[in-house]
């Protein structure tokens, strides 16, 4: 948090009894769309709440070791995952939601992908043209640009060279960063302080407007009179142990929630089912699963230095995933290291050689399902099916992840997938995982981007929202995290949720 805000943030111990508190517009969730929406709001006069169940980190608060930094900052100590097909998943709990942790990568998608979400989900206004003006926005407001060839370091820069000598499109990523000195450590939050997240962006605008912000607090419910939303209730939750205290109600004339694409649904549900006359709260569940290639160069690569994600290509969009460079923790690269005991100790010697490249898929036909639980807790059930032909396209992102590293001049990729070799040394090795056909369970794939579970759609009876947020169902109710996408994007989410955000805020103002 910048020093200028400390103090203005409420926090656990700052909470004595039960309380009520009346706004315009009480936002809960302080995460990118939560956030943009709170200083959208409070920067046009309105009285804004903004309620964050996560508390404030500093850099004092950043914890190095990844397992034990995800302990603290994500939602089921990390250990979130889905049924049917595994496959987990980080939501972050924090003043700030996922920016804090996230790689900083901001990508506005290319035109196809709204055209796609305007046939799909019959709507309008949702072409790139008609978002730009709010991502520009964004972008200003945040300082987003291109990484810079000097902190890109070695690993990001050899991913450049080999699509280079392949003639494969690439480029640096455009990152919300001020600053960056290249530690290769966005996973765990930025010490420098040059990751531009909420805590230290969007929400200390906001209170410089005027905004509360409220950090552990959980709603726990929506209130209604019927056919409006009038505000929220919930209990103080201490960190860490999630333990409740005194109850709050905050009456507004509006409630936006920003909650993130899994906790949203649980809280409509949990208040009664609101605004699912369509059905369509929880479901549709989409991720961008995603796969990492380590590559072994014969000279040193020092991948701790370089910014975490540095360099993309899009060149593959169309076929369905985008390429990436991306660096994370010792601790979480070494599950992606086959073997035990002594050989895995050598292959880990080898780590100041490596590089780590992935793909994150497009996977419209794999689909899942968000569900409250049973009880007081307000964790999902989670399910989803990793679709073959889904999977298919990814084992295609491994083969071409393969031969840019052979391109660059790596002498060993580790494919880290099952039923092909732990190691392959030559691209005709590598062949078999361009020809061999998949089993969803054969990746060992992760997402952290998941969308579509309160989808906007032109059709009230096929979807919960209209393309400003606007709950097709209840007056004064707006929903704006990545849940409300179409569909999903096919680049990383962050940027898009903002604009769309960026967007709404207006919505809200007029309703008011
Ligand atoms: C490790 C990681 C790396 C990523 N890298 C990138 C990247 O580089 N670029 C990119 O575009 N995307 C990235 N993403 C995804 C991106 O961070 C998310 O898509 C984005 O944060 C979603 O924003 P949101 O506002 O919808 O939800 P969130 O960021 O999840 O924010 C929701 C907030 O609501 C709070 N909340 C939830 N329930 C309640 C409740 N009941 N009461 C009060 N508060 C509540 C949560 O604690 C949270 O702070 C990454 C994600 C992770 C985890
Ligand atoms: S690479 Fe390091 S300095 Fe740069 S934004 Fe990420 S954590 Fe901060």
């Amino acid at each position: 948090m910048s020093a200028a805000v400390e103090g203005e943030v409420r926090v656990f111990a700052e909470y004595e009894r039960d309380f009520t508190e009346e706004a315009d517009v009480v936002v809960v969730g302080s995460g990118p769309c939560g956030a943009v929406v709170a200083h959208e709001l409070t920067a046009r006069g309105k009285r804004v709440v903004l309620l964050e169940e996560g508390p404030p980190f500093t850099p004092q608060d950043f914890e190095l070791d990844g397992a034990l930094s995800m302990t603290r900052m994500m939602r089921e100590a990390g250990l979130r995952t889905t049924r049917g097909t595994i496959i987990p998943t980080m939501q972050t709990i924090a003043l700030g939601g996922g920016s804090l942790v996230n790689s900083a990568i901001c990508v506005r998608p290319p035109d196809f992908v709204f055209e796609g979400w305007e046939e799909y989900a019959e709507l309008e206004g949702t072409r790139r043209s008609d978002l730009d003006p709010h991502y520009d926005a964004v972008e200003a407001f945040l300082g987003i640009a291109l990484t810079p060839d000097e902190l890109q370091g070695q690993r990001n820069l050899l991913f450049r060279d080999g699509c280079d000598a392949l003639g494969i499109e690439s480029e640096p990523i455009a990152r919300n960063v001020r600053g960056c000195r290249g530690s290769g450590e966005c996973f765990t939050g930025c010490r420098a302080r040059a990751k531009q997240s909420m805590d230290i962006s969007y929400v200390p605008a906001a209170i410089k407007a005027g905004a509360r912000v409220l950090t552990s607090v959980q709603v726990q419910e929506v209130l209604s009179d019927g056919r409006r939303a009038t505000g929220v209730r919930g209990q103080v939750v201490e960190p860490f142990s999630g333990r409740r205290s005194h109850r709050f109600r905050i009456d507004a004339k509006a409630v936006v929630l920003a909650a993130g694409c899994m906790a949203t649904p649980v809280l409509l549900q949990k208040s009664g089912n609101l605004a699912n006359g369509s059905g369509q709260v929880g479901r549709n569940l989409q991720f961008h699963p995603g796969i990492a290639v380590l590559g072994i160069f014969p000279e040193k690569v020092d991948p701790g230095f370089g910014a975490t994600q540095g360099y993309q290509s899009l060149a593959f969009l169309r076929e369905g995933y985008k390429l990436e460079t991306l660096w994370a923790p010792a601790a979480i690269l070494a599950v992606r290291f086959p073997g035990f005991g002594h050989d895995l100790k050598k292959r880990l010697a080898q780590v100041p050689y490596a590089a780590n490249w992935d793909a994150i898929a497009t996977c419209h036909r794999s689909l899942g399902t968000v569900r409250a639980r049973r009880g007081a807790s307000l964790d999902p059930i989670l399910t989803w099916n990793f679709d073959p032909e889904d999977a298919q396209v990814l084992g295609g992102a491994l083969y071409q992840i393969a031969r840019i590293f052979f391109a660059a001049g790596a002498k060993t990729i580790l494919p880290g997938v099952h039923g092909v070799p732990d190691e392959m040394h030559s691209l005709e090795e590598a062949d078999v995982l361009r020809t061999r056909r998949y089993a969803a369970s054969d990746f060992v794939t992760a997402s952290n981007h998941a969308f579509c579970t309160t989808r906007m759609h032109g059709d009230p009876a096929k979807g919960v929202v209209d393309p400003r947020g606007r709950a097709h169902e209840m007056d004064g109710l707006f929903l704006v995290d990545t849940g409300i996408f179409p569909r999903c994007t096919s680049v990383n989410p962050m940027l898009t949720g903002m604009a769309l955000a960026h967007r709404s805020a207006q919505a809200v103002a007029d309703e008011l």
